[in-house]
């Protein structure tokens, strides 16, 4: 990205939008046995040397991954280059549970933090309570927080949200949809990170709609390469809404089931989305990389990405 090498760790997400033109991004998962962490910290060199503006690392609604998240976080913060920011949901959450989080992160050094809802498994929907319904509630929960002064930066944890540019399952008005990302906005979020998607026309329209509801933070965009139909499969399960656009089935369709195939074609995909969106001014790129760092490394390396000036 032509900055100064060396990743400052917990800088401010407003800062790493002033210094990268096109920001780009990893998102990680804790993972839940040893075996996975040894996984995990035998690529992590190849995800330093990619240089990303930030990592993130997933939350399990209700708290599922709570110290998992954090552990995460904490040892990419302090043991990698990587500036790690982690996901927080709020659904089943009290918000005395969210402020002790929010205090542990911010002890810890932690600038950043991805607010969102979540979904409780139908499991656990019945037997936890919540003090919050909707991401904007966790949004203004932060914000107040940040007002205590208790993060070294006076400006609080940097704040991101969830936006969908094919819809949101549970809103099917795309007007009231764009009202609630707003109010997210709105009570202090400072960028979006957009589910997967394959088709960027909407990605650029969800952005123009953005603009025209006067959402004016950075909006990056969330990709997710096919890198198997399992994979393929467990995409359209997590995200509702989302359509692969008719020339990528028939892609997916032609390789027979053969998954070295389906992961060129998915990457070849993927390649070509990114290229796209640096060249119309996408504003990042956020690769959702299930822990893998081959898929993502290729495309980083095809597109020169490290290269995009900085502003
Ligand atoms: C980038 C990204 C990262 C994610 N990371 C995680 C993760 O780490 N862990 C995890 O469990 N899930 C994660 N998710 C999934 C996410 O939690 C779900 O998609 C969830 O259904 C929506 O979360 P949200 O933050 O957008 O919620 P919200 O913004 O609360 O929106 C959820 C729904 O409620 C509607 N809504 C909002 N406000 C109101 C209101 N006042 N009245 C009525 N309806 C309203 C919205 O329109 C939308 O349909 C992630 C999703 C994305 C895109």
């Amino acid at each position: 990205m032509g900055r100064s090498s060396g990743i400052v760790k917990g800088m401010h997400i407003l800062d790493i939008f002033a210094r990268d033109k096109v920001t780009i991004s990893f998102e990680f998962f804790p993972p839940k046995t040893d075996t996975g962490w040894d996984a995990l910290f035998s690529r992590i060199s190849q995800f330093e040397s990619l240089d990303p503006s930030f990592v993130s690392v997933t939350y399990g609604a209700g708290g599922s991954t709570r110290k998992n998240t954090h552990d995460l976080v904490l040892r990419l913060l302090q043991q990698t280059g990587l500036d790690a920011m982690p996901h927080l949901t709020c659904i089943g959450h009290s918000d005395q549970e969210i402020q002790e989080l929010l205090l542990k992160y911010a002890q810890a050094g932690v600038s950043n933090i991805l607010a969102l809802r979540g979904d409780l498994p139908s499991d656990l929907a019945e037997t936890r309570t919540s003090d919050f319904n909707h991401a904007a509630d966790l949004v203004r929960a932060i914000a107040k927080f940040n007002d205590s002064g208790a993060c070294s930066d006076p400006r609080g944890f940097g704040i991101g949200v969830a936006g969908f540019p094919e819809g949101h399952p549970d809103t099917p008005n795309c007007l009231e949809q764009m009202d609630h990302l707003k109010a997210k906005v709105d009570a202090g979020a400072d960028y979006i990170c957009t589910q997967l998607f394959f088709n960027n026309d909407l990605f650029f329209d969800f952005r123009e709609r953005c603009e025209i509801a006067g959402i004016n933070v950075p909006i990056i965009a969330g990709i997710m390469p096919i890198t198997s139909t399992k994979v393929m499969n467990r995409m359209a399960d997590l995200a509702g809404g989302m359509q692969f656009p008719p020339a990528l089935l028939r892609t997916i369709d032609r390789c027979n089931e053969d998954q070295d195939l389906v992961s060129k074609a998915g990457i070849h995909w993927a390649t070509e989305q990114c290229r796209d969106l640096v060249d119309r001014g996408a504003r990042g790129i956020h690769f959702y990389t299930l822990n893998k760092s081959d898929a993502t490394q290729c495309i980083h390396n095809t597109l020169g990405l490290s290269r995009v000036e900085s502003s």
